[in-house]
């Protein structure tokens, strides 16, 4: 069992006593508190007035509460919906809403106005609102009831009509909000509702998201830059640097029976492929992978950090550039980002912890744009990086090589080395404009490379961009995408799109919709729009 989903039981990410730096109680009780379990819930609250009286009302509670049980039922949905008095007044949309802003277990609201709810009413609860907002457009009913209907029906059961007039002021509120349409019990519905809610917990979570940088960025690489006040102002992320001989430090300390039974693990649980190499050195080798794996999560659970970056040319007192200890921190649900890249870092968090639990999940992962294959038909982009490919994407077998790694002065390091998963996926990339964060979202199908690839010593994907290798690689040079990516099978377009929206930031989509002139259109409009 992946160790992410302990997260949400509180094991994953318990505080040691000892707190490295000086922080004071209250930080370190806030912090705590801040990566404790998470049961999130998502509260029902459905809009109605007194205008048609208590037997109506007592129907509009009755709808309510067999629309929230029909949900949680239906086995769609990742978290709880928990069914609200219905709302009739603006006093009690306001404090309503106010509970759901200072309940830490909500992670947002979804809204339905069974009958008219004159929306005024909602002004004030929704300009005080914080979290992630839904739309369930639905009506109790599915059919029109042909043979009984009549005015006191039509009066019961009007939100086509009660549901425009709430669109109505939360647009002109200009607040972001995800709009679902259909029937409650319909599968479709079901799904974009716990699609959404996936995206709500990444908005939720992103405030809470700490990443560990040993040593800066890559000198003069423009991509992997970017403003770190401003990251923390949009998504709430707190971004810290150490040196990395502070993390040497924890290395160093692990005791050796901990690392000789975690490497004992490794050699269980992974194919050895020493290619004639010696193989006590092999396991040398592979025994500071185990030392690293243990003494940077030591340094990241005590320290709180749910990222780290590193940086090939910044490695201080460690032997090895950190790879398979890398590879197996991010298969746990840590956030990574390569030469320093810490934007990279928290997206693959984050997306780790949208997907955390998500039964036959099929991985998520930094990846990086390497190298091409441009043979007519058959065109794709072989991602990889040096060493650091989360496992969470491999199919078949795992291996374990210790090879050069061609850059740097240190030892051979030890990685993991696999092939990944076929399928849909998306690609993303936040990057920072200068004046502003914009995210880049690129559906792509991963397939299998025609031939193996005996002498490539890492785990590699190789994906075909939509529409195509020639359009996808072109929109995403226009909108400056980088080479680093948060990769993952396991969302959708949609729901980063809704993720992007509900943080205030730009996104541009690349799928089998873009063409070239719409798409450089469409980023000289968001240079006026944001
Ligand atoms: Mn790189």
């Amino acid at each position: 069992m992946p160790v992410i989903n302990d997260c949400r039981t509180g094991s994953f990410f318990q505080i040691g006593r000892e707190v490295n730096h000086n922080v004071c109680a209250a930080e370190a009780a806030e912090r705590e508190e801040s990566m404790q379990t998470k049961n999130y819930k998502f509260w029902f609250c459905t809009g109605s007035q007194d205008l048609y009286g208590d037997e109506c009302l007592k129907k509009v509670a009755e709808h309510s509460a067999k629309i929230v049980d029909g949900l949680n039922a239906s086995g769609k949905l990742p978290f709880e919906v928990v069914c609200k008095p219905t709302l009739i007044s603006q006093a009690s949309i306001r404090k309503t809403f106010n509970d759901a802003n200072n309940d830490g277990d909500c992670a947002g609201v979804i809204t339905w106005m069974h009958t008219f709810s004159p929306a005024k009413m909602w002004i004030l609860g929704l300009k005080e609102f914080k979290k992630p907002l839904c739309h369930l457009h639905t009506q109790f009913n599915e059919e029109l009831p042909y043979d009984t209907i009549d005015m006191d029906f039509m009066n019961e059961n009007q939100s086509a009509h009660g549901d425009r007039e709430y669109g109505h002021i939360v647009s002109r509120m200009g607040i972001e909000r995800k709009i679902i349409v259909g029937h409650w019990a319909s599968e479709r519905v079901q799904e974009q509702l716990g699609s959404w809610m996936r995206t709500a917990l990444g908005v939720i979570e992103s405030s809470h998201v700490r990443v560990c940088r040993f040593g800066d960025n890559m000198n003069n690489v423009a991509v992997t830059e970017g403003d770190k006040v401003e990251a923390q102002i949009k998504f709430g992320w707190e971004i810290d640097h150490y040196s990395v001989n502070d993390l040497v430090e924890y290395v160093d300390a692990v005791a050796q029976g901990d690392v000789d039974a975690l490497v004992e693990e490794y050699y269980s649980k992974y194919k050895i492929i020493d290619e004639g190499r010696d193989l006590d050195e092999f396991r040398r080798h592979v025994a500071v992978q185990a030392r690293q794996e243990i003494g940077i999560e030591k340094f990241l659970t005590e320290n709180a950090y749910h990222a780290v970056v590193t940086h090939f040319g910044m490695l201080g007192g460690l032997q090895q550039l950190p790879g398979l200890s890398i590879q197996r921190l991010m298969e746990k649900g840590y956030g990574f980002g390569a030469e320093g890249d810490w934007k990279v870092a928290a997206m693959v968090r984050l997306m780790k912890l949208m997907t955390a639990d998500i039964k036959d999940a099929k991985g998520t992962s930094m990846m990086e744009d390497y190298t091409y294959n441009l043979v007519p038909g058959k065109e794709g982009i072989l991602q990889a990086h040096m060493l650091e490919v989360c496992p969470s994407v491999a199919e078949g077998e795992i291996g374990i090589k210790v090879c050069p790694l061609s850059m740097g002065n240190r030892e051979d390091p030890a990685r993991l080395v696999f092939t990944s998963k076929t399928g849909p996926a998306i690609a993303c990339s936040l990057v920072d404009l200068g004046t502003r964060f914009r995210l880049l979202i690129n559906a792509v199908d991963c397939k299998k490379v025609e031939k193996p690839m005996p002498k490539l010593p890492v785990g590699t994907a190789f994906w075909t961009p939509q529409p195509n290798m020639e359009i996808g690689a072109t929109a995403w040079i226009l909108a400056g995408g980088a080479h680093h990516t948060a990769f993952s099978y396991d969302l959708t377009v949609e729901q980063m799109e809704d993720w992007a929206a509900a943080m205030g930031i730009e996104s541009v989509v690349i799928d089998q919709n873009t063409n070239i002139r719409d798409f450089k259109k469409e980023l000289r409009w968001n240079m006026t729009a944001f």
